[in-house]
């Protein structure tokens, strides 16, 4: 995803600890440093240098595209565990209830496919641990990480980051590179422009998108999962993604209007507004199970002044 799209998902996940956990600590954490969104959120993490490993998890049904004979059964994890796991809270899961891709067995390239859950888990990780211990003790610090996280937990929402369709191998891709640019930049181009999400003024009012193509007013109150293992939320998250990606890219599509033709503009529409959905309402909760971890009492409390 690019910067705006990637700093607009963070604004919007303060708005949603705003509005269901208004009480949370974590916004007196996130909202005095809202400026730095932008940078942290948006262009840091993509000049990391880690995107082909760190913001993917490509995955695929077909053994030998993985190396490997055959694919075990356990990774058949079907709708009704995702479902399950979710509550019934994902946007875009619901949307992909019937496909057949759900059913099957498939998993990431364990070479290729990239590390995006162990990423996710190692920053909220470091953000616990690090603050338990002292080395990150001040606000800003914090806030910048939990902008840092934001980004990886948005970029699972990207159906081509979970999809091995979307990678060369072996000298060859199965889908043309420039369409998961093309979706990534269609996306941006609705985002409201950098000045507004970069401005150091900016209040919950104009952070709407401006172009209302896609409507993400519709949030919900949703509630905020409770989940323990944030790797296993993102292995889920991505199997979601996967199975998004094989039902709505069917075809090595040249560019995004050949897209709209196969599958439908406002297809595409609803796909977006439920995936941002999705990744907004994950950001705000994983936020929330981290927070839940460096905030508890333990040998050095965390105190805000
Ligand atoms: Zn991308
Ligand atoms: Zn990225």
């Amino acid at each position: 995803m690019r910067p705006c799209t990637h700093s607009y998902i963070t604004f919007k996940a303060i708005e949603y600890l705003k509005v269901f956990k208004p009480d949370s600590c974590l916004l007196k954490i996130l909202i005095p440093n809202q400026k730095d969104i932008f940078k942290y959120s948006g262009i840091l993490p993509d000049m990391l240098g880690d995107c082909r490993r760190g913001h993917v998890f490509k995955m695929d049904h077909k053994p030998e595209l993985l190396g490997l004979p055959y694919i075990k059964d356990k990774y058949k994890v079907g709708h009704d565990l995702l479902a399950g796991y979710f509550k019934d809270k994902k946007y875009t899961l619901a949307l992909i209830k019937d496909s057949n891709v759900l059913n099957l067995p498939y998993k990431s390239n364990d070479k290729n496919g990239g590390k995006l859950p162990d990423r996710v888990e190692a920053i909220a990780s470091n953000l616990i641990y690090g603050f338990r211990n002292g080395y990150y003790n001040d606000v800003k610090s914090i806030a910048r990480f939990l902008f840092i996280l934001s980004h990886y937990i948005a970029d699972a929402h990207m159906p081509l980051h979970c999809d091995l369709r979307d990678k060369e191998i072996d000298g060859r891709r199965r889908l043309n590179r420039d369409i998961h640019l093309f979706i990534e930049n269609f996306w941006e181009s609705h985002i409201p422009n950098i000045d507004d999400l970069a401005g150091h003024n900016l209040t919950s009012n104009n952070i709407w998108l401006e172009k209302p193509y896609f409507n993400l007013n519709k949030l919900k109150p949703l509630g905020l999962n409770d989940t323990e293992n944030i790797r296993r939320e993102m292995i889920y998250i991505s199997r979601i993604s996967y199975a998004v990606s094989r039902e709505y890219i069917k075809n090595d599509y040249r560019n995004i209007d050949e897209l709209f033709d196969d599958i439908g503009r406002e297809n595409f529409s609803i796909l977006t507004d439920y995936l941002f959905t999705d990744a907004i309402q994950e950001v705000a909760s994983i936020w929330n199970n981290t927070a839940q971890h460096f905030l508890a009492p333990t040998k050095t409390p965390f105190q805000i002044h």
